[in-house]
């Protein structure tokens, strides 16, 4: 079954029970398996009293006995009558949701971004092509073109000769540009990594039509024999940096918007309201964010203050619905799904983390 359908199964999926959605980092290479089950418990804080302690255990002997750690991201949807898991190509911020329906907007996001793409490792010579599906490599090819040769001698004639061959070079790029095209129409898939020496990927963008320009989603350097894992390690890499920069650029866009007036919020109460208001179109939340507060269950209105107020009451609606919330992040990630907002968890963010760990894009 492809992602993609597993996708389509799970957000049509209905059931009498709540399903527990979790998302999780298992990149090794940064942590411990440890560190891994540590913030799984730590997610599940809040939540793990509603969950039939079966289930909770059989998601913990999962990680213990089953799970390989190969992938670098792991998303699982389980509840009395539903057991899936999906392996990630890229790690994802920890999350756990216990809802009525499958939390897939993250695993969505990862389908869309790196679900699919197509990397081609190229030399003045030969090109190599693969397309990586899921942070698997689903097919390759490889292509040819004219020998170059060395040349020894020196002089006016090793002018010429070497003139020669750095047109032969760019005939072979254009080839190879030739041939990643065919390969990646007939892939259906529009996304591309590079790799290659710095000095080959600058002559082989220039090369490439416009419409493959605009498909790179990055660049790594490697050699054309570079072995099939590792050119699929590094393009993984890339994929994973662009998600970062990704968020970076929309933190920033959120930031800048709240600081004109325009539409954007930053902090949690700012946020918090405009969610109640269904006027986030993205809420972005830092992924170590844990506020508590009070808030108005009519107005969306928070107090950070426990003792603003009578108990109950909204000092600004006016109605008696104000209740305490451990974790507003959950909250607010909620309130997100219900009014048709995208949610994006970001990691390693000095910029939200200052602006109060959560901010939101407005549609108006
Ligand atoms: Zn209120």
């Amino acid at each position: 079954m492809t992602a993609n359908s597993v996708l389509q199964e799970l957000a049509a999926y209905r059931s009498v029970n709540n399903i527990l959605s979790i998302y999780l980092d298992t990149d090794l290479r940064s942590k411990s398996k440890e560190a891994v089950r540590l913030m799984l418990r730590d997610r599940l804080r809040g939540i793990e009293q509603h969950v039939p302690a079966g289930l909770l255990q059989r998601l913990a002997d999962y990680l213990d006995f089953e799970f390989d750690w190969r992938p670098r991201g792991l998303a699982l949807f389980v509840s009395e009558e539903l057991w899936q898991v999906m392996p990630l190509p890229v790690a994802v911020p920890a999350q756990a949701v216990w809802a009525a329906q499958a939390y897939v907007r993250p695993l969505s996001d990862v389908i869309d971004r790196f679900g699919a793409y197509n990397v081609a490792l190229i030399d003045r010579q030969s090109l190599r092509v693969f397309a990586v599906r899921m942070g698997e490599i689903q097919a390759q090819t490889e292509a040819l073109g004219e020998a170059l040769k060395r040349h020894r001698q020196g002089g006016w004639s090793a002018q010429i000769y070497q003139r020669r061959q750095d047109n032969l070079a760019i005939h072979n790029l254009r080839q190879a540009a030739e041939a990643l095209e065919a390969f990646t129409e007939q892939a259906g898939v529009h996304r591309l990594v590079l790799g290659g020496s710095p000095d080959v990927l600058v002559q082989f963008r220039e090369v490439l039509p416009r419409h493959l320009q605009e498909q790179i989603v990055g660049e790594f350097v490697a050699d054309i024999s570079a072995s099939t894992h590792k050119a699929l390690q590094l393009s993984l890499d890339v994929a994973q940096q662009a998600d970062l920069a990704q968020e970076q650029a929309l933190v920033q866009e959120a930031i800048t918007a709240a600081n004109k007036g325009g539409q954007g919020v930053i902090g949690m109460a700012d946020t918090v309201y405009a969610l109640h208001q269904g006027r986030a179109r993205l809420l972005l939340v830092s992924d170590t964010f844990h506020g508590q507060a009070q808030v108005c269950g009519h107005c969306g209105s928070v107090s950070v203050e426990a003792a603003a107020t009578s108990p109950g009451e909204c000092p600004l609606c006016g109605h008696d619905a104000v209740v305490a919330v451990d974790d507003v992040a959950n909250l607010a990630v909620r309130k997100a799904l219900e009014t048709g907002a995208t949610v994006n968890i970001v990691r390693n963010n000095a910029e939200l983390d200052e602006a109060g760990g959560m901010a939101a894009l407005l549609r108006y």
